[in-house]
């Protein structure tokens, strides 16, 4: 998979994909990101990319001239499924889209800054809107790097364990249950018997019952929604 992140904070995305598991997914050939500086494709003296909005009132506007540049470069050397612009009105981030996204080849992700961009960038340059959450942020690089997070890790071969990512949150609609680690008692809270009893078709079960209740007691609506 190739995600290509334009931005004109490069920096605000180095550390997210320089560790762990989105460095080793790098490394082992996976996945590429590439950052691309929106500023490298201004036209102006001064690499500026962004101007006072028509009409008046706060904030600039994100101009659409270098990130037509930046994306009309990008699809002259490869084609994109989708290219998505990070948006707090777009479509809200969840694990069926993460799941849908990991399946893709070839992603553009636009961040967006200050009042967001030219309306005709979104008209006329992107497939598909994003947003993690209904709130707003002063950029999209975090809201981009949550959403690599959460398709990269489930690429086959990222995670050491291939099942690990079926068995987290979301991903059957559940709430997964809890987990422990040793020691199996520290200052007298000692973990549930039956996960140190070696009786997996117990434990499964023990797993399971956990999930629903949590999933009842935290998330009810996803019990409707699997209904
Ligand atoms: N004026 C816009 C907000 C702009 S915030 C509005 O009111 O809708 C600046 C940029 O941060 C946006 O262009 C977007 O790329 C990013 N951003 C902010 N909140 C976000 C969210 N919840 N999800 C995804 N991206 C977000």
């Amino acid at each position: 998979m190739q995600i290509d992140i334009i931005t004109c904070l490069p920096k605000l995305l180095e550390s997210p994909f320089s560790d762990s598991i989105l460095k080793r997914a790098q490394n082992k050939g996976l996945v590429k990101v590439n950052i691309h500086d929106l500023r490298d494709y201004s036209t102006n003296k001064q690499k500026s990319i962004d101007d006072y909005a028509f009409g008046g009132g706060a904030g600039m506007v994100m101009m659409i001239e270098p990130i037509d540049r930046c994306i009309t470069f990008l699809k002259s050397k490869t084609e994109y499924d989708e290219v998505i612009y990070m948006s707090p009105d777009g479509e809200l981030m969840g694990q069926s889209l993460a799941n849908q996204l990991s399946l893709k080849k070839k992603l553009i992700i636009l961040c967006g800054h200050y009042k967001g961009v030219d309306e005709r960038v979104r008209q006329h340059l992107i497939t598909k809107e994003i947003s993690i959450g209904d709130y707003v942020l002063s950029g999209g690089e975090l809201a981009a790097a949550v959403v690599a997070d959460s398709i990269i890790r489930l690429l086959p071969g990222v995670l050491s364990d291939e099942t690990s990512a079926l068995s987290d949150s979301f991903q059957d609609g559940l709430i997964a249950p809890p987990v422990y680690s040793r020691p199996a008692e520290y200052k007298g809270w000692k973990v549930p018997d039956v996960l140190l009893s070696g009786h997996e078709l117990k434990i499964m079960e023990w797993r399971t019952e956990k999930s629903l209740e949590r999933t009842k007691e935290r998330r009810p609506e996803l019990l409707k929604n699997n209904c």
